[in-house]
Parts: C-alpha cells; structure tokens; sequence
C-alpha cells in the first residue's frame, strides 16, 4: 500500500514514515501542494492524508483536483483537535474523513481501511486465486490453510499482483509500489524479489504462476 502524506511539517513526516514503515507500507512525503501534485501525476496512491496549513496554500484546495484525476482515492484530512469549522469544512470540499492532530498512527490505519472498505471497487477485501488467498485487510497471504511468510518487498509485489491479477502488470508499476520515492532502484532487483516470491510460493504448493512477459511485466494467474 502507497500512502501520500502532504505535510510541511518535517518531523511528524519522517515519524509517520517511519510508523507506517513497520506496517509495510510505503509513505510518500510531500512538502506542498506542488510536491503533491507532481507525486500524483507520477505515482499511484492508495490513500492522501492531507495537511491544510501549507507554505503555498490550503490542504483543501488539493481535493477537487485529486478527484479530477482519480475520483475514487481516499482522502483524510488532518485539522486541530476541536476545531468543529475545520472538520466541516474538510467534509463538505470531498474529503472522506478527517483525523486531529496528533493522532496515533494506528488511528490512522484503522481509518484507511474504513475507507478502502466502503469502496470496494478501488479495493477489494480479498483477492482468490487457485488455492492462494490475499487478505488486503490484514495484508495476509495464504495458501490453504497455511500463511505465507514474505519480507517486505516481497509482500508488496504480491499485493500489487494480487489486486490485479490475470492482469498483466507493468515493471514500473511493481517498481512504484515496492520502492518509496526516496530508495534507490537497482535495476534487477525487482526480478530478484519476483523470483523468490516463486520460489516461496511453489515451496507451499500454490497453484498459481508469476507468469512474467518479456519487456512490459508480470502477471499473477493459475498455473498452466
Ligand atoms: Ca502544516
């Protein structure tokens, strides 16, 4: 999961990074509107937390152009605790939640998936294919009834491959989801990740196949 948290506040950013890091989730940070627009336009996010007070602007003003752009994305918005005119103004501009600062981060998460559950076009609670199971909620593997252990990286590729599976997905797109803006990409590190995910999944005996097609991707799918 790729969160975009729009911020100028530098040490709550590197706090909620390094938080949501432990839940192998990989946090966008971006200073300001601009920042946050350009990370839109490159990235695809599974959730904004949006500042109001930053150096260019109103948080606010961000939401209609989010919507502009992929209308489904959850949005919360971070205002001072109390501040009643705040939270309504955040609600009434398209936000779908709000959150008071400071917040636990752990109240954060539990907000996401509040909203990921009302809109289970953008994601599904749980993808099945052949005898795997992923739980989006839990970010749980399962194949039967034993669970899937994976690293990081690792659990991040089969996430993106399992909300798209039989679909092929492209390099970069895998590469977005398992790198932070920040990390450094070796080039064939992706692959490496991608092959003992295979290793791992054959070794539990899933009857599914990371099929990889040459140039564009890989693809989740039964095994052939
Ligand atoms: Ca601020």
């Amino acid at each position: 999961m790729r969160l975009l948290l729009v911020e100028d506040e530098l040490e709550m950013a590197s706090a909620l990074s390094a938080a949501l890091s432990r839940y192998d989730m990989i946090l966008d940070h971006a200073p300001s509107l601009d920042h946050a627009l350009a990370a839109l336009a490159n990235h695809v996010h599974d959730g904004i937390i949006l500042d109001r007070q930053l150096p260019d602007g109103d948080g606010l003003s961000l939401i209609p152009r989010v919507r502009a752009l992929k209308s489904g994305i959850p949005v919360i918005v971070l205002t001072a605790r109390g501040n009643v005119d705040e939270r309504v103004k955040g609600l009434d501009m398209g936000a779908d939640d709000y959150l008071a600062k400071p917040f636990a981060v752990e109240e954060l998460l539990a907000r996401l998936r509040a909203l990921m559950r009302r809109s289970p076009d953008i994601a599904p609670m749980t993808a099945r294919i052949g005898n795997l199971e992923f739980d989006f909620d839990s970010r749980q593997a399962r194949v039967g009834d034993r669970a899937l252990e994976l690293p990081r990286r690792e659990l991040l590729v089969l996430e993106t491959l399992a909300r798209r599976q039989g679909r092929t997905v492209q390099r970069s797109t895998l590469e977005e989801s398992v790198y932070g803006y920040d990390d450094e990409i070796q080039s064939n590190s992706l692959d490496a990740h991608v092959s003992r995910l295979r290793r791992k999944l054959l070794d539990i005996g899933a009857n599914v196949e990371i099929h990889s097609i040459r140039g564009v991707g890989y693809l989740l799918r039964l095994a052939l």
